[in-house]
């Protein structure tokens, strides 16, 4: 038996208003004046002067404003190399990503295509990357997918949605100024909330669960259950520890898996686009067989926060999509392992999913 040797994010700041250190964290990484920072800007910020004026820009530094409507994919990793290559003199001195999971996953992704050959989608799986990534940084803007801390960027390709999951996808740095959350939409800030909590329950109640992952999950699982459920925290108390319990939840599934929630929600979002937050807690809410306290606590929460998903976005699709989504949800070996054990093949078949996809 090898145990796995993971990278962490080997520098961190944590603190609101620490977004203006920006400048001087990445000023002694600048390569030469020809080598600009691209700093990659969820687009939801344009205009916003209270972040956008704090972009340290010199020399050819460039922004690009990036739309998060839509999850990542790989074409759209290789057309923002293909146009930093062909619009800047130098290679950059580094990738600056700015927003939430949809951002920093483009900022690893485009850091690594810099560095390595081919399209993206032949680096999607396990240990592919050849070459060490640009110097990337990552700025979360929301808190709960665990990105920030994560050795994996999660992209849509032609044939599969998977992770690029190598030890250079890991951020060189990551600066958490919970200050930048404060404007998140309430429902949005739920669903990517609930990412962190799923992943923690998910952690939590795996076979693959060991010391490492439990002591990481179980603080995120209690940082979420005084930021959802006991609501006795004032918003600033509410940012800085949800930002932390995202760390955490990230953490915590770095040495185990997530499972039966993240297995279906992959396929929901492959076939229907459906976005991640909001997929996880349209399959948590129907899986009280798996997660039976974690789901009782999770409706729970959604009748505190006064939360109503969407129903019935199942009701319209034709066989060969649930042919789609079930088999893209099964080829995730390692989930359904995590969820039920070794002998998941027993009980977790086609029809079981068609069953429990036709509910939602
Ligand atoms: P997101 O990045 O998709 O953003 C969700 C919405 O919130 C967008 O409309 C965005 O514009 C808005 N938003 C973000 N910050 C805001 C702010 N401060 N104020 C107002 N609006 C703001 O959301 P997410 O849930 O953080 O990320 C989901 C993505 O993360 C998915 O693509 C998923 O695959 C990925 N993910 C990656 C990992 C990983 O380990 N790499 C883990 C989990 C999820
Ligand atoms: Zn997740």
């Amino acid at each position: 038996m090898s145990y796995k040797n993971f990278p962490m994010v080997p520098r961190v700041v944590f603190g609101r208003g620490s977004f203006n250190q920006l400048s001087d964290i990445i000023a002694p990484k600048r390569i030469n004046t020809k080598a600009p920072f691209i700093f990659f800007i969820d687009d939801v910020f344009k205009g916003r002067a209270s972040l956008t004026s704090r972009i340290p820009l010199s020399y050819h530094d460039r922004v690009i404003y990036i739309s998060a409507d839509e999850e990542p994919k790989t074409s759209q990793v290789d057309a923002l190399v293909e146009e930093i290559i062909l619009t800047t003199n130098a290679r950059p001195s580094g990738i600056i990503g700015i927003g939430g999971g949809t951002i920093l996953d483009l900022a690893k992704a485009v850091s690594i295509m810099l560095t390595n050959e081919g399209d993206t989608s032949d680096y999607q799986g396990w240990d592919l990357v050849k070459n060490p990534a640009l110097y990337h940084v990552g700025v979360p803007t929301i808190s709960g997918t665990g990105a920030e801390v994560s050795r994996t960027t999660v992209l849509t390709g032609p044939e599969k949605k998977l992770g690029i999951n190598s030890d250079y996808t890991t951020f060189d740095q990551v600066i958490l100024d919970p200050e930048l959350t404060k404007d998140v939409p309430k429902e949005q800030w739920f669903y990517t909330g609930m990412d962190c909590y799923i992943h923690c329950i998910e952690s939590l109640n795996g076979t693959y669960l060991n010391a490492f992952s439990q002591s990481y999950g179980e603080k995120s699982y209690d940082l979420c259950k005084e930021i959802f459920v006991n609501g006795a925290l004032t918003p600033e108390e509410s940012q800085d520890k949800l930002m932390m319990a995202s760390w955490h939840g990230g953490m915590s599934i770095a040495y185990s898996q997530v499972g039966v929630a993240h297995a279906m929600s992959y396929g929901l979002s492959y076939v229907l686009g459906t976005k991640h937050g909001i997929g996880n807690c349209i399959v948590f809410n129907h899986l009280e067989e798996y997660y039976p306290q974690g789901v009782r606590l999770f409706k729970e929460m959604m009748k505190r926060h006064d939360i109503n998903l969407p129903e019935n976005i199942c009701a319209h699709l034709e066989d060969y999509h649930f042919d789609t989504m079930i088999n893209m949800a099964l080829s995730l070996e390692p989930l359904w392992e995590n969820a039920i054990g070794k002998h998941w093949k027993k009980t977790i078949t086609h029809d079981k999913l068609k069953a429990l996809y036709q509910k939602m």
